[in-house]
This record gives structure tokens, sequence and C-alpha cells, in this order.
């Protein structure tokens, strides 16, 4: 797959104004400041793709990119930001668990998370609802330059065993937009997921 090709199609309010549930999609989820924008911008070499560092917490859209016909990636709303209500929180995980119950093109997750900050609650919270639903999920731990190599590795595997604990099957990489980490393992991953 060329991700070099991405671009964007459209953004929803929510779940249920998403396009046609066609064709295969694969869903990028993480705590607000994750890094995820970072890294759809290295995947797609593209740096305005996503938009890094945007207030967090404010109503956030679903993006919804094109690979190539009836193939998407989608840039779900960053969570986990203390300032969103009670009840708003709420109900964007209703539609979150919805989404990856019912939507039938949606092939993977692709869970983002700070390499320092791994598996916080709402994290979890989102790999088990996936494979719940059968869904694969690749974590990645994002800003790993921001560790020295033999921590960095250390952390991996630590948190490799610990993503035995799902129970489904849930990989995890060292993932830096910056460095590039973790760039071949995310596309191999993507291009097995969107495989006909
Ligand atoms: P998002 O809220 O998940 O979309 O996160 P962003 O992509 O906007 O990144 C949040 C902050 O982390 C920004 O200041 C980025 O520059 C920084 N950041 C993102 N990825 C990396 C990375 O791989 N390495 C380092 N050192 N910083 C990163």
């Amino acid at each position: 797959m060329n991700y070099n090709l991405a671009h964007f199609i459209t953004s929803a309010p929510d779940i249920r104004q998403m396009p046609e549930d066609i064709g295969i999609e694969v869903a990028f989820a993480g705590r607000s400041n994750a890094g995820k924008s970072s890294a759809l911008n290295a995947l797609t070499r593209q740096n305005h793709l996503a938009r890094t560092s945007k207030t967090p917490g404010r109503t956030q859209l679903i993006n919804v990119f094109e690979l190539a016909e009836q193939k998407r990636i989608i840039d779900l709303p960053g969570y986990g930001y203390a300032k969103v209500p009670e009840d708003m929180k709420k109900k964007w995980q209703a539609a979150l668990g919805e989404y990856l119950q019912k939507r039938k093109s949606l092939k993977g997750l692709v869970v983002l998370m700070d390499i320092r900050h791994p598996f916080k609650e709402l994290d979890q919270d989102l790999i088990f609802w996936a494979v719940d639903s059968g869904l694969p999920v690749l974590c990645l731990l994002t800003k790993a330059d921001k560790l020295k190599q033999g921590l960095r590795k250390s952390t991996v595997l630590k948190m490799r065993k610990e993503a035995k604990n799902f129970e489904g099957d849930v990989t995890v990489e060292a993932f830096s937009s910056t460095k590039g980490f973790g760039l071949d393992q995310l596309r191999a991953k993507l291009d097995s997921w969107y495989l006909p």
C-alpha cells in the first residue's frame, strides 16, 4: 500500500455520520498528545495531513482519510483530557464501543501510547473492547526517541509481556515519528490488514 497517497475525505462529528461501511478501514486512537497526528504524518510522509498539537479537549472530529478506493484510515479523537465533561466522555465511550463492535469494514486498531506512560486505564479499556470484538491491535509506544536504547528495549519487552494479559492479537512496537523508529513495522502490519 502506498501510504503517501493518503488524502482527507471528510470529518464526521460522530460515528453515525461516517462514510458507508464498505471496504477496509484501520482506526488510529490514543490519549490526547500521545503523538497520533505526528505518527499519521510520518506514515504518509505528509507534514500537514493530520494537525499536530491542537488544543486538547476541544470538540474533536473523526477524520477520514482515503488511501485507495475503499481503503481508509480513521483518525479517532484523542481521549483522556481531564477537562472534558463527564457526560460527554460517557457518550463518546459508548459511541466508540459501538463503532468497534459494529463496523464491518474495521479490520484493525492502532493504539498510540507515550512510551513513558503506556497502558493507562482508557487505553486498556479500548484494547479490551477491540479484542472482545475480535479486532487485532497494534500498540505503538510513541516518542521512543525520548528513552535511551537500553531502556527503550527493556520497556518494549515488558509491555509485550503485559499485552499478553489482553488474550488477543495485540502486538507492541516502539515508535518515533521524529526518528522513524517503528515505521516499517507499522507499514507491514497495516499492509496485512489492508489485504483484500
Ligand atoms: P496527538 O495529540 O496525539 O495528535 O499528538 P501530536 O502528534 O500533536 O504530538 C503531541 C506532542 O508530542 C507534540 O509536541 C509533538 O511534537 C510531540 N511528539 C509527537 N511525536 C513525537 C516523537 O516521535 N518524538 C518526540 N520527541 N516528540 C513527539
